[in-house]
């Protein structure tokens, strides 16, 4: 029995997430005690709640304590079984980061899966359903899986209601990926989604995209989203590149001005560019536990999180994994070998 403390390092949602993805893949039974404890609201909320219940159900788990607001739980996993499932967050919590929970499990069930998830699918603090398909899906891809993400319907906080779909096929093993540099840039574009919001909102973001990047009106696109779907906005910025594909966001709020939403995923979008990493932020934190499993592999990042060290020591707890941070003014390098090796 695995016994992990949800307060260790950054004290967040991710510790029980790759706990989850990685139990139900090496058979390793956790308990979990302060679930969440560096949080404002510690404990089990909707999104993880719901994590639980669909990694429980395709694993076929025996699950204990699991409720809105448990800071303890104990899950024993079973055998993971492919099938076509249907999970409902109920609230506008995030469906990408439930459906990150499963997937790289479904890559190792006994045969092809479909997972339709219903919430929030373009969240601040989780990664946007284009995040996952254009970059993380990308990263998968490069590593042998084979995996198909649809956007049905955008769902945004408060309102929820969005659909994602994912079609997994089965992989025998992951391919080892080394992602040290991110190649020349095929393509950048940016993109403004408004739904129950003046269509306004997009172009005065766009603008400050277009001047802040130096590009043109065709790389620049609004979209304005069916008004029930909202209110929301997301804004998102996208690089593509020979090896790596990296989506910034931003998301509008209420008395939050369009310029402010649009300079603050710049920032992200510039510091990436400035460093020559492969990846940024987010995507390093993400692409830890498919590059485990995988047995190893490596990377170059613009920022290394909290969010990331803790999230690499919670993979070391399941599986016989080193990480090696490596760190210079401009970049972080993670190297991630089998200690069997
Ligand atoms: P809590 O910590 O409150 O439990 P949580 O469970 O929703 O919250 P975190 O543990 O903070 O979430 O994890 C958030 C995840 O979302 C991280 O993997 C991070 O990489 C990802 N993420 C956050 N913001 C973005 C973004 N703008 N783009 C892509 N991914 C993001």
């Amino acid at each position: 029995m695995i016994e992990l403390d949800g307060a260790a390092g950054e004290g967040g949602g991710q510790v029980l997430r790759t706990a989850l993805t990685l139990s139900m893949i090496t058979g390793q039974p956790f308990r979990i005690k302060n679930i969440r404890a560096g949080r404002a609201r510690p404990g089990l909320m909707r999104q993880h709640l719901v994590a639980v219940q669909a990694a429980a159900r395709i694993c076929h788990a025996d699950v204990a304590d699991a409720a809105v607001g448990a800071q303890t739980l104990l899950f024993e996993p079973g055998k993971i079984c492919a099938g076509d499932y249907e999970f409902a967050i109920g609230t506008a919590g995030s469906c990408t980061l439930v459906l990150q929970t499963v997937l790289p499990a479904l890559l190792f069930a006994d045969g092809p899966s479909s997972v339709k998830l219903k919430g929030g699918t373009h969240n601040s603090m989780a990664p946007p359903a284009h995040f996952l398909q254009r970059a993380y899906g990308r990263v998968l891809a490069a590593m042998g899986a084979d995996i198909d993400i649809r956007l049905n319907r955008f769902g945004f906080y408060p309102a929820g209601g969005g659909e994602v779909v994912a079609e997994v096929q089965p992989c025998a093993a992951l391919r080892q990926l080394d992602l040290l540099q991110r190649g020349a840039r095929r393509l950048g574009y940016a993109e403004s989604f408004v739904a129950g919001v003046p269509a306004d909102v997009a172009r005065r973001e766009l603008a400050c995209i277009g001047q802040g990047m130096g590009w043109e009106e065709g790389q620049l696109r609004a979209c304005v989203l069916p008004a029930e779907y909202g209110p929301g906005n997301v804004l998102l910025v996208t690089l593509e590149h020979e090896h790596v594909t990296e989506v910034f966001s931003g998301f509008g709020e209420r008395a939050v001005r369009a310029e402010t939403v649009a300079k603050h995923t710049l920032e992200h979008a510039r510091r990436y560019i400035a460093s020559g990493a492969a990846v940024g932020e987010w995507l390093a934190d993400q692409i830890m536990l498919p590059m485990a499993l995988a047995g190893g592999g490596s990377f170059t990042a613009d920022k290394l999180s909290q969010h990331a060290l803790t999230n690499a020591q919670v993979i070391a707890r399941f599986l016989p994994r080193r990480f090696d941070f490596e760190s210079t003014e401009r970049m972080h390098t993670v190297r991630i070998t089998s200690i069997e090796d």
